[in-house]
């Protein structure tokens, strides 16, 4: 009977619904630590690892000839599997497209919303005790109907981002992307990153996390954005260069920011807690429970064709 691990623990309908094999979920919601990584690879037959799991080459190196034939991993994206280094060990990596874009997106919504509106600052000023009442030059922020949006990375989640933006607030589209899109709704495509930062009124990162696209947004793709514009980050935290952010945030070159993720995750740096202009959240894109039973679901459908000898669903 093949052996399946669980790095995190997950919905029951998700354990429950993998059959015909031998399944430990591991109770720890932290990344699986060094010698975890390694006993992954040598004493199962698959596992099931998830964000910030670093499957890194030096991880594959100590583990010649693995038990372990797939990663199926809980999410979207897998820029901590070393995909090169595991097809070379004999091991094949799936992942749970899809299932995660309309509710990454909906964040998307939330941190442009929160950003251009001001809504974190606000809850903390009611909180606080100190409001005062209403006056009409109280907190003015940025409308965002019928502004510009200007999508990196027009996949699944930018696709989703950008017809919420067209359909829901008359938003108008431009993207940066590697190819050309053809897509069900009037969007530009922008030959150069920069030149997409300086015309629109908010820039959302889409595009999957990894060496190609560490750092994509920097100093310069800062510089060439409008005083007034919103930065957003759904997608993996160093593809902002944070230090470069953190710097125009507090010269005030840009408007704000609204981030889901970070880029030494889960730290988050004091400068960034200590600005006001800028919305925090805790990696919350997916995170709704029918999302991750969703996702839990694609990733047991993996198993299962692995455990039945079946071509796997989703292997990238
Ligand atoms: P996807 O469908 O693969 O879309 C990625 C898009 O980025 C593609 O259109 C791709 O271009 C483009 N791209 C890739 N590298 C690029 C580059 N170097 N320059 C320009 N464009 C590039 O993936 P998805 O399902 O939308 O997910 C995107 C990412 O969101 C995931 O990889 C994940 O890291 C992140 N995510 C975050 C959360 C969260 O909780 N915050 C949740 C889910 C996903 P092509 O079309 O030419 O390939």
């Amino acid at each position: 009977m093949k052996k399946i691990l669980f790095a995190r623990p997950l919905p029951q309908e998700v354990t429950r619904a993998l059959v015909g094999c031998d399944v430990t979920v591991r109770a720890e919601t932290a990344p699986l630590g060094a010698d975890e990584l390694r006993a992954a690879l040598r004493d199962y037959d698959a596992v099931m690892p998830t964000l910030g799991d670093g499957f890194t080459a030096e991880v594959f190196a100590d583990v010649p000839e693995p038990r372990c034939k797939l990663l199926a991993n809980f999410g979207v994206g897998y820029n901590h599997i070393d995909v090169e280094a595991a097809r070379a060990a004999g091991v094949a990596v799936t992942n749970t497209p899809g299932a995660v874009t309309d509710a990454t997106a909906d964040i998307a919504m939330t941190l442009m919303l929160m950003s251009a509106r001001r809504a974190g600052e606000g809850e903390r000023l009611v909180r606080s005790g100190a409001w005062e009442g209403w006056h009409p030059t109280q907190m003015l922020g940025l409308h965002l109907t019928g502004k510009k949006v200007g999508i990196v990375g027009m996949g699944r989640i930018g696709q989703a981002i950008a017809q919420r933006c067209h359909f829901g607030f008359g938003m108008e589209v431009s993207y940066f992307n590697r190819s050309a899109k053809d897509l069900a709704f009037p969007a530009a495509r922008v030959e150069s990153l920069a030149a997409l930062a300086g015309k629109v009124d908010v820039l959302v990162v889409a595009v999957p996390g990894g060496s190609e696209t560490r750092h994509m947004i920097d100093a310069q793709v800062l510089a060439a954005m409008q005083p007034h514009a919103r930065l957003v980050n759904i997608a993996r935290g160093d593809v902002v260069q944070e230090a470069a952010l953190i710097d125009a945030l507090q010269a005030g070159q840009i408007g704000g920011a609204g981030l889901d993720v970070y880029e030494f995750e889960p730290q988050v740096p004091q400068a960034l807690r200590d600005l006001e202009n800028v919305v925090l959240l805790p990696h919350l894109g997916t995170s709704a429970r029918e999302v991750r039973v969703d996702m839990g679901l694609m990733v047991v459908a993996n198993l299962q064709a692995f455990i039945e000898g079946k071509p796997l669903p989703n292997k990238v």
